[in-house]
């Protein structure tokens, strides 16, 4: 089965063209099966067995989410109606989640995240990492996961999301790296640690992120959101793929970061939601540090799983040009996710991707809450 997505007005192609996001004008692009097989000016595209005509609209590599918590019940309004009448952020509320979440059936979260995964897809994301870490018992995390193993191959164990109530600190870390680790890990690629005030210090989160490596766990770290601390460092020292927030740097960390292979995930959504300071994003694109855009979509500090806000917030209040914050949505987060066969539209490359509404990228920030996104693509599917 072969597509043919003609009349391109613009291809953002994060390869060859124009650009950091190497765009190309009045192109066509031709699928096989799940691959994209070519690229080219639209009056030298090939026939296929199906046309989608993108009447000269933009077209760009669908969005990598590479950060979001989506198994989990009920929600929490209430809570962030009273953080905006004054109440500070402190990351407590995940325990209210967490009952809620054990008292779910499989049926209900399953349906509860899948409707976020197809929310996320119908605002051109394509590829999403799914967290676990409202469960916080052997049985509920190791459900969690295999629940979001049937929306995403992107999985991360986030047992060490924060201390369930009336647990012992110090036999909770032993649990998490122990036998909830070896419960959980047959369903996820990654292992996460939130290393903040108020969640797990140094020496906890290097003990569950060397105890997930050893079991062929890739490494992910929730890092100086709160507060400056050992996240970022450790989430580098560790070879983590991603240090996630990234709000409160020190200089050491901006450096440690420039010259790794750590990439700094960024979640304005997060700071939006707890009316929060935003991280410095010109600060770490200057260092030469690579920068992810991810949702964090989650019921308590950023309920949206629409990358296109993430976009718009990003160039308004963090200063990043539009080229930037889609490149950052892209490639950044493929690169989060040590993945290269997504995030960009070369020949090889999986056929994921989103037609606009719009006759450019720019339109994403310059429009912000307006639906631009009229078709996507995932594995070479019309979704
Ligand atoms: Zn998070």
């Amino acid at each position: 089965m072969s597509i043919l997505v003609d009349n391109v007005g613009e291809l953002v192609t994060n390869d060859e063209g124009d650009g950091l996001l190497g765009v190309r004008t009045d192109m066509a692009v031709a699928i096989e099966g799940d691959r994209i097989a070519w690229v080219g000016p639209k009056a030298q595209a090939p026939a296929a067995d199906q046309r989608i005509d993108a009447r000269g609209q933009a077209v760009l590599p669908g969005f990598v989410d590479s950060h979001a918590h989506l198994v989990f019940a009920g929600d929490r309004a209430a809570e962030f109606g009273a953080r905006m009448a004054g109440k500070p952020y402190t990351g407590g509320g995940i325990r209210t989640t967490v009952a809620a979440t054990r008292a779910a059936g499989d049926d209900e979260l399953l349906r509860n995240a899948g409707r976020l995964v197809a929310e996320a897809r119908r605002q051109g994301t394509t590829t999403i990492e799914i967290k676990s870490g409202y469960g916080l018992t052997v049985a509920d995390e190791a459900r969690s996961l295999r629940l979001a193993r049937e929306l995403s191959g992107e999985t991360t164990f986030l047992g060490a999301h924060v201390v369930p109530a009336g647990t012992d600190p110090g036999e909770y870390v032993d649990l998490v790296r122990g036998e909830m680790l070896a419960a959980c890990a047959p369903y996820a690629k990654w292992v996460d640690v939130f290393c903040d005030r108020g969640a797990f210090d140094e020496e906890q989160t290097r003990a569950i992120l060397t105890a997930g490596k050893q079991l062929g766990l890739g490494l992910r770290v929730h890092a100086n959101q709160l507060v400056e601390g050992p996240g970022v460092r450790l989430a580098v020292e560790l070879g983590a793929a991603s240090a996630d927030h990234c709000t409160h740097l020190s200089s050491a960390d901006v450096d440690a970061l420039a010259d790794s292979e750590t990439v700094a995930t960024l979640l304005p959504g997060a700071e939006f939601s707890t009316r929060s300071p935003y991280p410095d994003a010109r600060r770490l694109i200057e260092a030469g540090v690579t920068v992810a855009l991810a949702t964090d979509c989650n019921p308590g500090s950023s309920y949206t799983s629409s990358m296109p806000f993430c976009i718009a917030l990003a160039v308004r209040d963090m200063r990043m040009t539009p080229a930037e914050a889609v490149h950052a949505a892209t490639v950044g987060g493929a690169r989060a996710l040590r993945r290269d066969d997504i995030g960009h539209l070369r020949v090889g490359a999986r056929a994921d991707l989103t037609v606009l509404d719009a006759p450019s990228y720019l339109h994403l920030a310059y429009r912000p809450g307006v639906p631009l996104v009229s078709k996507v693509l995932h594995n070479g599917v019309l979704s």
